[in-house]
C-alpha cells in the first residue's frame, strides 16, 4: 500500500529523509519555506561523523560521492592562548575520516539529486486526525492531506504544535558571525593563522573561532554569555558598531586574533536556543518530527548528523514496513528520543566548558574527544 508522506523542510534532516525514501521507490512532498535553493547563504561547513551523517549518506547510497566532496583535512584544529601562544596544533593523517568537512551547499546538492521540492511553500498549520488524514496548510492558503507527516523544520518548527508544547529556550550563550572571502589571496597571514581546518581561542566566557570552508571561504565566530538584549543599545545592521563592540568585547587578545573580526564583513547575531534535554512527546498518529525540530541542542558538531541519521532511518523504517506506518514511526521515535537524549546532556554540559569562568576547561574538553 502506497502511503501519502510529506516532509517539511529541506535541512539536512528532511532532504536525506526524502532522499532515502527515493532510493526506496516512495515519493514524498517536500514543503520548504525558502523560495528558492540559495535564497539564503548557507551556514558554515559541517563535519559528518562515521557513524552518523556518513552513515545516513551510505544508507542514501551516496556515501563515495561525499567522499570526492569532502575535505578530510579540514578536521585539522588549533587552539591558541588569548595573547596568541599555540597551546594545540592537530593534524589529521591524510586517510583520517572520523568527521571530514563538506560544505553545506555541497551537502544540499548531493542529497537533493532526484528530489523534487515545492520551494516557497511555508507551513503554517498541521492538524492531525482530520478524518482524512493530517492537514498541511501553506502561506499561500492552499491545504492537502497526508497519512504521515515529518517535521524537519529546524529549530522554530510549525510542525512541533501538533505533537508538543515545547519551546526553545535561550542558552544564555550568543554568537555572533562573520566572514572572510578569499583568505588566501586577500589575508594570507589569516589563512596561516587558522590552516586547513579550525583555529579556536577560548577565554573567559567567551570564545573566538575561525573555520575554513572551500573556495578560501572563513566563517568567523565570536561567542559570550550575554542577557539576550545584550545589543539593546547597539544597531545589529550598523557593520562598524558591531566591530567596535566586538572589539570592545575581545579587548586584549592578541592582534591576529582580532584581526579576524577587523576584517570580517557582514556581522549575524545567533543567539543559542536549545529544547529542553530528553524531549519527548505522547505520539500522535500521523506526525512526527526529527532533527533540530526535535530536539534543538547546542552547536557542538551532531545536530546534522543527528538530523540526516534520523532521517534516513525514518525513511527505511516507512520502506520496510508500509503495511503498518504507525508502528514503524513509534519505533522510530523511542530510538530517536534515547540517541538524542544522550547527545543533548553531552553537547549542553560541552558547551557549559567551551564559554566558561575557566578556559582551561575548553581545553581539557579538546583532548578528551580528538582523536589520537
Ligand atoms: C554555527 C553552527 C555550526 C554547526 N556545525 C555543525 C556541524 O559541524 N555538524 C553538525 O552535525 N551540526 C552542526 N550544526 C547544527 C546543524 O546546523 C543543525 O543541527 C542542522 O542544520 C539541523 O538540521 P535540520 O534538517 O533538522 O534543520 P535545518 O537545517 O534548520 O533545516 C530546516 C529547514 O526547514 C525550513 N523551514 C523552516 N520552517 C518552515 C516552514 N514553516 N515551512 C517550510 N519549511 C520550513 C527551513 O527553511 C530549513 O530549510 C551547526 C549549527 C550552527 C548554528
Amino acid at each position: 500500500m502506497r502511503h501519502r508522506i510529506a516532509v517539511v523542510g529541506s535541512g539536512p534532516g528532511g532532504l536525506t529523509f526524502a532522499r532515502v525514501l527515493h532510493r526506496h521507490g516512495h515519493s514524498v512532498a517536500l514543503f520548504e519555506r525558502d523560495p528558492s535553493p540559495d535564497a539564503r547563504p548557507p551556514g558554515g561547513s559541517l563535519d559528518l561523523h562515521e557513524g552518523m551523517g556518513q552513515l545516513a549518506l551510505d544508507k542514501a547510497g551516496l556515501l563515495a560521492e561525499f567522499r570526492q566532496l569532502s575535505r578530510p583535512e579540514g578536521q585539522a584544529m588549533r587552539i591558541l592562548d588569548t595573547d596568541g601562544t599555540v597551546l594545540r596544533d592537530w593534524r589529521p593523517r591524510p586517510d583520517e575520516r572520523a568527521h571530514p568537512e563538506i560544505d553545506r551547499r555541497q551537502l544540499r546538492d548531493l542529497l537533493l539529486g532526484p528530489v523534487e521540492v515545492q520551494w516557497g511553500r511555508a507551513v503554517t498549520k498541521v492538524v492531525p486526525g482530520t478524518g482524512d488524514g493530517v492537514l498541511v496548510e501553506c502561506t499561500d492558503g492552499r491545504q492537502d492531506t497526508f497519512d504521515l507527516v515529518v517535521g524537519a523544520d529546524g529549530a522554530w518548527s510549525r510542525v512541533r504544535p501538533a505533537v508538543s508544547p515545547a519551546t526553545p529556550h535561550y542558552t544564555g550563550v550568543t554568537t555572533v558571525e562573520t566572514s572572510l572571502d578569499d583568505i588566501d589571496t586577500r589575508h594570507p597571514d589569516l589563512a596561516r593563522l587558522i590552516g586547513d581546518g579550525s583555529v579556536a581561542v577560548y577565554g573567559v566566557n567567551r570564545s573566538l573561532t575561525a573555520q575554513r570552508n572551500s573556495g578560501g571561504h572563513v566563517k568567523v565566530y565570536a561567542k559570550f554569555r550575554a542577557p539576550l538584549d545584550w545589543h539593546a543599545h547597539l544597531d545589529l545592521a550598523d557593520v562598524e558598531a558591531v566591530r567596535a563592540s566586538l572589539l570592545a568585547l575581545f579587548d586584549g587578545w592578541a592582534a591576529p586574533v582580532l584581526d579576524l573580526l577587523r576584517r570580517g564583513t557582514a556581522f549575524v547575531h545567533r543567539p543559542l536556543h536549545t529544547l529542553p534535554v530528553s524531549h519527548t512527546w505522547p505520539h500522535v498518529p500521523g506526525v512526527t518530527l526529527l532533527g533540530d525540530a526535535a530536539h534543538l541542542m547546542p552547536p557542538l558538531g551532531a545536530g546534522a548528523n543527528l538530523a540526516m541519521l534520523e532521517g534516513a532511518e525514518l525513511a527505511e523504517s516507512v520502506a520496510a514496513a508500509p503495511e503498518d506506518l504507525d508502528a514503524a514511526v513509534r519505533a522510530f521515535e523511542e530510538r530517536m528520543w534515547e540517541r538524542a537524549g544522550t547527545w543533548a546532556k553531552r553537547t549542553t554540559a560541552g558547551l557549559e566548558r567551551l564559554v566558561s569562568q575557566d578556559p582551561a576547561e575548553a581545553l581539557a574538553l579538546f583532548d578528551r574527544l580528538q582523536p589520537s
